[in-house]
């Protein structure tokens, strides 16, 4: 079996990872050594008895900063030449779905989440291979936004979902959105499913879909239909 992804989380709130990587698809490729997860305390690699992992920013202002020592150390602890380091950030690369495909082919991601105002700007300058931000908004620290970028990454790996098929034909994939899904039963309150879907030609039925993610993408994200054939979205 090939080398499971490690990843390692470098966070002051290793708690809030535990339910995340205990549950569903991410708890299944670990258990099946897809992927294998190490959360980093960064207050253990601090070195006074308060375990302070920031301070006050100069030239004054609101808030404080995460002092880079403790960031470096713990990066360095973890670190080897092939690793990937990545920095959780509002002010980062927007992530994709093809940001996602491309960490899913790594051997090592270590994903520094920030709190407060932030990291002090020598960790990016210095240790950040891949400056990340999951849109266009601020939340309070950056383990839910390195927990969004690890979902969508490991649900990637081979043998992860367990039919191969389903992350080829999903959103973004291929370039667009993905067509309307139904199921049993055909006729809910009076909602039908559409005819095709039930025809048992499958020819038919993969136009019916291909017909319908391209409109739904016209419709709703047309800006994606620019980089149709790219496979980025
Ligand atoms: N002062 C920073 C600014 O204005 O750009 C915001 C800092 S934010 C309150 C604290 C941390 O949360 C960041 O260092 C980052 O790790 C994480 N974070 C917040 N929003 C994020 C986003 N949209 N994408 C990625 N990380 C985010």
């Amino acid at each position: 079996m090939d080398t499971p992804l490690l990843i390692d989380v470098i966070t002051i709130f290793p708690g809030m990872l535990d339910g995340f990587l205990q549950e569903s698809i991410l708890k299944r490729a670990s258990e099946k050594g897809l992927v294998r997860f190490r959360t980093v305390n960064l207050r253990d690699f601090t070195d006074d008895a308060r375990r302070t992992t920031d301070d006050r920013p100069y030239g004054g202002g609101p808030g404080m900063v995460m002092i880079p020592g403790p960031i470096f150390d713990a990066v360095d602890s973890v670190r080897t030449p092939d690793s990937r380091v990545v920095l959780m950030s509002p002010q980062g690369q927007q992530f994709k779905q093809a940001m996602a495909a491309d960490l899913a082919r790594e051997k090592h991601l270590v994903f520094i989440c920030g709190h407060y105002e932030g990291v002090d700007e020598r960790v990016r300058e210095a240790l950040v291979t891949d400056e990340i931000s999951i849109g266009d908004y601020v939340l309070t620290n950056g383990v839910l936004p390195a927990a969004v970028v690890i979902d969508a990454t490991v649900r990637l790996l081979a043998g992860a979902l367990g039919h191969e098929a389903a992350t080829e034909e999903e959103s973004f994939a291929q370039g667009w959105l993905e067509y309307p899904h139904y199921t049993r039963p055909a006729n809910f309150r009076g909602r039908k499913v559409p005819e095709t879907l039930l025809s048992g030609d499958h020819a038919a039925i993969a136009r019916w879909r291909r017909h319908q993610a391209l409109e739904r993408t016209m419709a709703r994200r047309p800006d994606l239909m620019e980089q149709d054939g790219q496979g980025e979205s």
